[in-house]
């Protein structure tokens, strides 16, 4: 897997990079063989012409099947994906492709029999009838390679009982697996806080969560990967009974306000019949991000939701920050996303692990 240029040594000249809390005075930012380095000497020189930079993007919920869908996230400056279902020998053949987004995977996820979600591509595998199930479940999915275990709770037509949601979530922590617990519903999320889940994963539409669960999940210290921008396509588009966006984004405002980390997540899918909503991979992270401030973020939260935040929870210690030493992993941007989010629309470069890549088109087209 010999990479083209990670080994070339470049500087970028005249850019103001996002430190986590702040822009920085501009300066200069070497890439050296893959890590950001320290010397400049006998670099080639990028001038970054005062622009900014950002650690490259973490969409922390994505659904992954070829390798366009990775050129994709890179074009829009998403430099790692968590995905959170998919087939594993698609999920493995995506893994480690030089100059091309870095991935991590749940692999197949634990489904209720006869559930809607029993019909997705991931198959039988995730079938999980009862708690005795839950051991060889999780230990299937780390044989796979899966990096967390996902759970899907409060699926139409059939669910998980309380028992089996708390045996996965055993077993995966005996195994030292985070747990993403799918919880579209007020009465899923509440299971899956009795089960001890980590990660809640869609803001529910069908209610605001009270408080008690939000004091619960601030407790606890759960994460919450709400994917603003699947909820609010699911409205526009489906218009479930009930169902108002209203009720996701008061949530996250909810959650916020109580100190539970939230973390930029879209949802993003190839197009199939089974979901209801179309994301596209890459494009949808940026209005992730309009859409968490949208909620009651500050533009820094919301960077800090990509970046810095998920890189911690997930245990990415090697990215999520540009520090000697670190991935290369950046995008170069024109314009100050801490004074207007969309300008993380406005990108310049991209470099995954040290390759230069062409941005996509990022410009929102003519409003
Ligand atoms: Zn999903």
């Amino acid at each position: 897997m010999a990479s083209r240029q990670s080994d070339a040594k470049v500087a970028i000249t005249n850019v103001r990079v996002f430190d986590g809390q702040r822009l920085a005075p501009a300066s200069t930012v070497v890439i050296n063989g893959g890590v950001i380095g320290t010397d400049a000497a006998g670099a080639q020189v990028i001038d970054g012409a005062g622009g900014v930079l950002l650690p490259g993007l973490i969409d922390a919920h994505v659904h992954l099947d070829t390798p366009e869908q990775l050129a994709a996230l890179a074009g829009f400056g998403v430099t790692t994906a968590l995905d959170m279902a998919s087939v594993p020998r698609v999920s493995a053949a995506l893994r480690g492709l030089a100059g091309q987004t870095d991935i991590r995977s749940a692999c197949t996820p634990a489904v209720a029999p006869g559930s809607l979600h029993a019909h997705l591509p991931t198959g039988e595998a995730g079938l999980i009838a009862g708690p005795e199930e839950a051991r060889r479940f999780v230990s299937d999915r780390v044989a796979d390679g899966a990096d967390y275990i996902k759970i899907v709770i409060g699926s139409p037509f059939a669910d998980h009982d309380q028992a089996t949601i708390d045996a996965l979530v055993t077993a995966a922590h005996g195994l030292g697996k985070l747990v993403v617990a799918h919880a579209s519903s007020a009465q899923s999320v509440a299971k899956a806080q009795a089960a001890g889940a980590d990660v809640l994963t869609h803001a529910p539409l069908d209610q605001v969560l009270d408080a008690a669960s939000v004091a619960r999940a601030a407790a606890a210290g759960r994460l919450v990967v709400p994917t603003l921008t699947m909820m609010e396509a699911i409205v526009a588009k489906i218009s479930p009974p009930g169902a108002d966006y209203a009720h996701a984004r008061m949530s996250v405002a909810a959650l916020h306000q109580a100190g539970v980390p939230i973390l930029a997540g879209t949802d993003a899918h190839a197009a199939s019949d089974f979901i209801p909503a179309d994301v596209p991979h890459g494009e949808s992270l940026h209005r992730e991000l309009e859409l968490l401030v949208g909620a009651g973020l500050s533009a820094l939260d919301a960077l800090r939701a990509a970046t810095v935040l998920p890189a911690r929870y997930f245990g990415l210690a090697d990215r999520g920050a540009i520090e000697p030493g670190m991935r290369a992993d950046l995008v170069l941007l024109d314009d100050d996303p801490l004074a207007d989010i969309r300008a993380t629309r406005s990108i310049r470069r991209v470099w995954c692990a040290g390759i230069s890549r062409e941005p996509a088109d990022t410009r929102k087209p003519e409003e």
